[in-house]
């Protein structure tokens, strides 16, 4: 199965695609993450990107395209995929659908996750990360069982993203709604659009995104 969470930075998407990604066989494909690789590697992709995330703007649709459609084929996603920030423009939208044809597959299911705005920048300025496995956490929605120590792999070091502060956030935020939210209604009206709840406590959305895999 191929599906697309979609909801804007800080609703959830990561967090529950790595669950399903490990309860499914899926493969989380996240952009975000794939471009954060790149800045750390110094790749030209990287430095074309560093400064356009720093200040919480979208990374032209070119770059991101061409990253996923290499990604697509590589033989781990070959089993289905989870696709996690992308796409985020009609454009993107509209190359996905060309490129998975092209590819002789399809998108199965868009899971809307439905957030209202200001819990979101306590979310994301609570947010960190397991520097050793990715792991993520809150600093109090999902904190590590033992402070300080990650849940999954024992790891003592965690980090949090450049662009995870109040300003940076609501130009993120600004983005989601002028160039993303338009996807709503373009997947609604393939109708593959299905939303869940993304304000309920994480293992209630994860049940919600359960209840939906099974019903496709
Ligand atoms: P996204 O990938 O959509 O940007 P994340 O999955 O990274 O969002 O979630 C942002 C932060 O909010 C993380 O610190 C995560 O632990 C926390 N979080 C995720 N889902 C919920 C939820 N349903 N309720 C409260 N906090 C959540
Ligand atoms: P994320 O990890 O999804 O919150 O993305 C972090 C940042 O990476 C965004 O604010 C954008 O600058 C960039 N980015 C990630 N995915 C995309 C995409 N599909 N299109 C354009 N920019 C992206």
């Amino acid at each position: 199965m191929n599906l697309i969470l979609l909801g804007p930075p800080g609703a959830g998407k990561g967090t529950q695609a790595k669950i399903i990604e490990q309860e499914r066989g899926l493969v989380q494909l996240s952009t975000g993450d794939m471009l954060r690789a790149a800045v750390a590697a110094g790749t030209e992709i990287g430095k074309k990107a560093k400064a356009v995330m720093e200040a919480g703007e979208l990374v032209s649709d070119d770059i991101v395209i061409g990253i996923i459609s290499d990604r697509i084929d590589e033989p781990d996603v070959q089993g289905g995929f989870i696709l996690d920030g992308f796409p985020r423009t009609v454009a993107q939208a509209e190359a996905l659908d060309k490129l998975l044809a092209e590819k002789g597959k399809k998108l199965d299911l868009v899971i809307e996750m439905k957030v209202e705005d200001e819990p979101l920048i306590k979310r994301i300025t609570g947010r960190f990360t397991c520097a050793k496995c990715g792991e993520g956490y809150h600093d109090e929605f999902k904190k590590p069982a033992v402070e300080g120590v990650c849940d999954k792999c024992g790891g003592t070091e965690f980090k949090r993203r450049a662009d995870d502060n109040e300003e940076t956030v609501r130009s993120r935020l600004e983005a989601y709604h002028a160039q993303t939210a338009p996807l709503v209604d373009y997947y609604a009206g393939k109708g593959i659009l299905k939303s869940v709840d993304g304000m309920a406590p994480i293992d209630e959305v994860t049940n919600q995104i359960r209840a939906v895999l099974d019903s496709v």
